[in-house]
């Protein structure tokens, strides 16, 4: 029986996506240069590689915010200090809690039958005042963050943590996120059962238990 569902906050509960877009087209207009959606790829594409390598253990998270605006900029041709940049972005990001469609929803409706935890690769400060912005930090019990844990998901010890936190066993929980390198294949290899959000319609070869296009989908499948 699944008594406790663990949530992942990025891309599942909050549009990660519109917080960086803003926290990016903010940050570069105070700095006279003018935005373009298509720099905003190029800031994903590279992100993108740096957390892969930071969940395969081959960079720190230090090591992720030292490199990766100067890679931004480098490749968008922008003098600009990627550090100092990395300190802007981040603290607008701090602030920004734009929700994903049907979260509130969704929060409501699995509060009502289940225990939650989020589960967050981030720094747990931030999260914590994101979700508190959002107004979502009273639907958990405990927010679980890789700051605080000091390891990533898919890591095994990040699951270790949260279980030895709270009196249940992995077969009855549920890993909700929109991650299959983090979210899923984590939650799989601890044992636990799988929601995956897959917004875009990718393909995996994982076993997940169940996958979705949306969040107003939860509530037909647990
Ligand atoms: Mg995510």
């Amino acid at each position: 029986m699944i008594k406790a569902i663990f949530i992942d906050i990025d891309g599942t509960l909050l549009d990660f996506e519109a917080c960086v877009e803003e926290s990016m087209r903010l940050g570069l207009t105070e700095n006279k240069i003018e935005y373009k959606p298509e720099m905003l790829e190029t800031f994903h594409r590279i992100n993108n590689g740096f957390w892969r390598d930071l969940e395969q253990g081959k960079i720190t998270f230090e090591e992720l915010l030292e490199r990766r605006w100067a890679t931004v900029f480098e490749a968008l041709g922008i003098d600009l200090n990627g550090p100092e940049f990395e300190t802007y972005f981040r603290k607008r990001l701090h602030e920004s809690a734009i929700p994903m469609e049907g979260s509130y929803e969704t929060l409501e409706y699995l509060s009502g039958k289940y225990r939650l935890f989020a589960a967050s690769n981030g720094p747990h400060e931030q999260q914590v005042e994101r979700l508190r912005k959002a107004g979502m930090l009273g639907y958990f019990e405990e927010v679980f963050t890789s700051g605080k844990i000091g390891e990533e998901k898919p890591s095994p010890y990040f699951f270790e943590y949260c279980f030895e936190k709270v009196d249940i066993l992995p077969s009855e929980s549920i890993m909700l996120g929109d991650s299959l390198t983090s979210d899923i294949k984590g939650g799989i290899c601890f044992g636990m059962k799988t929601v995956w959000l897959n917004g875009k319609g990718e393909k995996t070869e994982l076993p997940v238990d169940y996958e979705i296009k949306s969040l107003a989908e939860v509530k037909n499948i647990i």
